[in-house]
């Protein structure tokens, strides 16, 4: 049993803090927000996800689990320290590392033993060190002794618990070997590979990662956009790319685009980092660029369908960024819906988890009771995120709802050939156009 402390009790944070707690080990979960460590001391989760609260109510009740927001608690005695705090872009695309700084400034204040600082906030390629040397300025010689292992993180949410427990890979990078070999010790029972290498290639490998998932996804959207102009069928398209073992089928939907809070700003990152390296991340560039078109193109499609947007009423089904989350960060939802309330349109929405959320965002948001609601005197209604509790709608409801006709489903997941026969205007996304768009 190790004694652990977590700082940040985001998305990360909170489901690393409970699955370490859960595999047995002694953990302090810190954050600097007092609204959501009063309401995790109170048995409140501060973010959905699914599986969370009963596995932080059982390690609570067991005696491994408290929360502080405090770092002279957190820290007392512990051998671990984990850093999963944010790391948001800057207006040019550089991570902003403000809360990786206050972070380490709060340790090196606080530290009075030995310590391994694992840092599993997904941080620019050197950060590990400037983090040893934030510390070692602020302490001098009085330094007790530390190291800094990068551990990058690899979950989804949605599933972030089972990522975190059934893990590919783990990662982790130091120039300490012992040190490694401490953490590595703390992820045995997980019976996962776990990769050894320098402080710098670990951070990277996590940029690396993200940034070919997302050029993925802009790939496929790009086939899409041709698929639509040939009249060729992008999922069959995807399915038969899928089967070759080269390829794999995963990341492969066509939709509108890629969002949440890690791709948007890792991709950013990573292209900033190159550029400023003198390199010419002329790819990375153009996956931001194909995601970014992808919104753009659903409202020409509504705009074509419909004639024009002002004026007109549009329903949006799914606000979160992907389903089994309230995490709205970069949600493709939100852009369009910016875009549309630009043009005059109407928009009212409904998510399962994600609406005060939105609606704190985007304050001329209509906020519905349900996706019949969300149709009721519609001129279209836009499928935004694939909850699957959209899969299968009664759509003889939504037609008497509504008043017009058009169907954008963003995520390719309805039966458009029924939905045609049943007298929509239905359209997806990289599907073979009906003659109205064509
Ligand atoms: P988040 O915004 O949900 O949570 C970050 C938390 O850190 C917040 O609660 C904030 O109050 C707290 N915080 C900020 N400064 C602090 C400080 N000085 N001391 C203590 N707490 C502080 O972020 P997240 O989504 O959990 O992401 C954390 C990191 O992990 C990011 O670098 C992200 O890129 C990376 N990551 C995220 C995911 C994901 O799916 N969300 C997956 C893999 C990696």
């Amino acid at each position: 049993m190790a004694k652990i402390c977590v700082i940040g009790t985001g998305y990360v944070g909170l489901v690393t803090g409970t699955c370490f707690s859960d595999m047995g080990h002694q953990v302090t979960c810190l954050d600097i927000n007092e609204h959501m460590i009063n309401q995790l001391q109170n048995g409140v989760m501060p973010i959905y996800e699914p599986g969370l609260k009963q596995i932080v109510e059982q390690n609570v009740e067991a005696g491994r689990l408290d929360f502080t927001t405090s770092y002279k608690e957190a820290l007392n005695n512990v051998e671990f320290a984990f850093i999963a705090v944010g790391t948001p872009s800057s207006d040019d695309g550089e991570a902003d590392l403000q809360y990786i700084k206050m972070a380490a400034d709060s340790i090196a204040e606080n530290l009075d033993h030995p310590i391994i600082i694992v840092n599993k906030s997904t941080v620019p390629v050197g950060t590990g060190d400037w983090v040893s040397e934030i510390i070692l300025n602020k302490n001098g010689q009085n330094t007790p002794k530390f190291t800094v292992v990068s551990n990058p993180e690899f979950l989804r949410e949605g599933s972030a618990i089972s990522d975190f427990m059934n893990p590919d890979r783990v990662v982790l990078g130091s120039t300490d070997p012992v040190a490694a070999q401490k953490v590595a010790d703390l992820y045995e029972a997980l019976r996962s590979p776990i990769l050894i290498t320098d402080l710098r290639t670990a951070e990277m490998i996590k940029y690396a990662s993200n940034a070919f998932l997302a050029t993925r996804i802009s790939f496929i959207n790009e086939i899409a956009n041709i698929c639509e102009s040939l009249g060729a069928d992008v999922r069959e398209v995807a399915k038969g790319m899928g089967m070759d073992k080269r390829i794999g089928p995963s990341f492969l939907d066509a939709g509108l685009g890629w969002g949440g809070s890690c791709f948007p700003k890792d991709v950013t990152a990573l292209t900033h980092m190159a550029n400023t390296r003198g390199a010419h991340p002329q790819l990375l560039q153009a996956v931001l660029d194909i995601n970014q078109n992808q919104r753009h193109r659903a409202v020409a499609k509504l705009e074509k369908a419909l004639g024009t947007i002002k004026g007109k009423t549009i329903g949006v089904l799914g606000l979160s960024f992907k389903p089994n989350t309230d995490d709205i960060r970069y949600a493709p939802a939100l852009d369009i819906i910016r875009i549309l309330l630009k043009k005059g349109a109407s928009v009212q929405a409904f998510d399962p988890q994600a609406m005060q959320a939105s609606q704190a965002e985007i304050p001329d948001l209509i906020l519905s009771q349900n996706p019949y609601d969300v149709a009721r005197d519609a001129d279209a209604l836009l499928l935004a995120t694939e909850w699957n509790e959209f899969k299968s709608l009664d759509f003889n409801k939504i037609k008497q709802n509504m008043r017009g006709n058009v169907l954008l489903d963003g995520r390719n997941i309805w039966d458009g050939q029924d939905l045609r026969e049943m007298g929509f205007l239905y359209f997806g996304v990289g599907l073979p156009q009906p003659e109205q768009l064509a």
